[in-house]
């Protein structure tokens, strides 16, 4: 069989031992009370700066006011599958909001972002396909085409080049397919989304954009990249989630009817698995209308980004590129990162070290996450520690 078998009598806790000499083992951290700009961690208010709450919608009242109505008058679990009798009122309702606010013919609601990625490119490509997956895209991504059973192409990062490329000599393939993040969610900067639209049209091949990071950030109405670059047009699915920017939990998948009725056909997480609960969606109903309604939010966000980038490289720090609030400052050494954040911690700032496997080796990071709730205090406050954080 070419394994060895392992006669370890713990190999968890060997595994384990070895995370932690390595530097990456990950434990769990317990915050109480709402989401916000200051969060309590371990008994100790902290400044956040790491949750992907941009718009400040997780903790905002409108939204548990929504759900507490609709678990009123809808109750809390949904039963089943939406196919079954999970679909209440609240989530049609949410999936024409969807649709409306995105401008697409129709949209699926899935219970996590995770679920919608997986179950969207799992049906739109199988054996004798080819999927072109930038390297950097997020670990839901990347199931997704391992479940599908298509050829993947994992192209280097951004690189356009290297996808015409691969298109060129695809012709054996039944269909192809490009996915990519739009705000890849660790580096902070955009796909090439201009020049992968053009290469799906040219090339005859989907495009299935993941716009988790920007939804209700980026584009004049709040959609994300695509409406940003205007490629909208050009893109077979987009991928949305309700857990970040729109402060609630869910993913969704728009584009024409059609799509979405092969997905609620096909798409396994959507057909074998629980709906969310109908407050729930009703919630995701007002954060869309906060969406539309308060563009400052989003406007005003983005200018502090920048402004906190541009403030940071003066300072020395190497900043990723990227026009939006998740602001990673490459450290590398695993080790180091997380001395960093423990400091920060320690003069009241919870910003998360990310380590490899999340990121790739050498390239450990503090991200940084902005949000709407911060204030100019507080975002000089970081830049002072960061600045001196012995
Ligand atoms: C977080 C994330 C997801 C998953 O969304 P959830 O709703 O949290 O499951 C999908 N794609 C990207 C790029 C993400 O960052």
């Amino acid at each position: 069989m070419g394994y060895m078998e392992d006669h370890s009598p713990n190999w968890i806790e060997a595994e384990l031992r070895q995370l932690d000499a390595a530097g990456l083992r990950r434990t769990l951290k317990t915050q109480a009370g709402p989401q916000g700009a200051i969060i309590e961690v371990a008994g100790r208010g902290l400044i956040n700066f790491g949750s992907n709450d941009y718009l400040g919608l997780a903790g905002d009242s409108r939204l548990a006011d929504a759900a507490v109505v609709a678990a009123d008058k809808e109750g809390w679990g949904s039963g089943a599958s939406p196919l079954v009798t999970g679909r209440s009122t609240s989530h049609q309702r949410l999936e024409e909001h969807l649709a409306q606010f995105e401008g697409t013919e129709a949209a699926l609601l899935f219970s996590t972002g995770f679920a919608a990625n997986m179950g969207t490119i799992a049906s739109l490509a199988g054996r004798g396909d080819l999927i072109l997956s930038d390297e950097r895209n997020h670990a839901s991504i990347i199931d997704g085409c391992r479940l599908s059973r298509a050829e993947v192409f994992i192209y280097p990062h951004r690189d356009t080049d290297a996808v015409a490329v691969r298109l060129k000599a695809a012709n054996g393939f039944r269909r192809r397919l490009i996915v990519t993040d739009s705000l890849f969610s660790m580096d902070g900067d955009c796909a090439p989304l201009p020049a992968l639209a053009g290469l799906a049209e040219r090339y005859d091949t989907m495009l299935l954009v993941d716009e988790a990071h920007a939804s209700g950030v980026f584009g004049e109405r709040g959609r994300g990249l695509c409406e940003q670059f205007g490629v909208e047009e050009s893109v077979t699915a987009r991928v949305g989630t309700l857990s970040k920017g729109l402060g609630s939990l869910g993913g969704f998948v728009v584009g024409s009817q059609q799509l979405i009725d092969y997905l609620v056909n096909r798409a396994r997480p959507y057909v074998y698995s629980t709906a969310m609960p109908a407050a729930v969606a009703a919630a995701a109903i007002a954060s869309l209308d906060i969406v539309r309604d308060e563009p400052h939010r989003r406007r005003e966000l983005l200018r502090r980004a920048g402004q906190l980038r541009t403030t940071l490289r003066e300072n020395g720090w190497q900043v990723g590129e990227g026009p939006g609030p998740i602001i990673p400052v490459i450290i590398g050494d695993p080790d180091e990162t997380m001395e960093l954040s423990a400091r920060l911690a320690d003069a009241g700032f919870f910003v998360p070290g990310i380590r490899p496997p999340t990121v790739p080796d050498g390239r450990s990071l503090l991200r940084i996450s902005l949000s709407y709730l911060h204030s100019e205090e507080m975002i000089a406050g970081l830049i002072a520690v960061l600045a001196n954080p012995q």
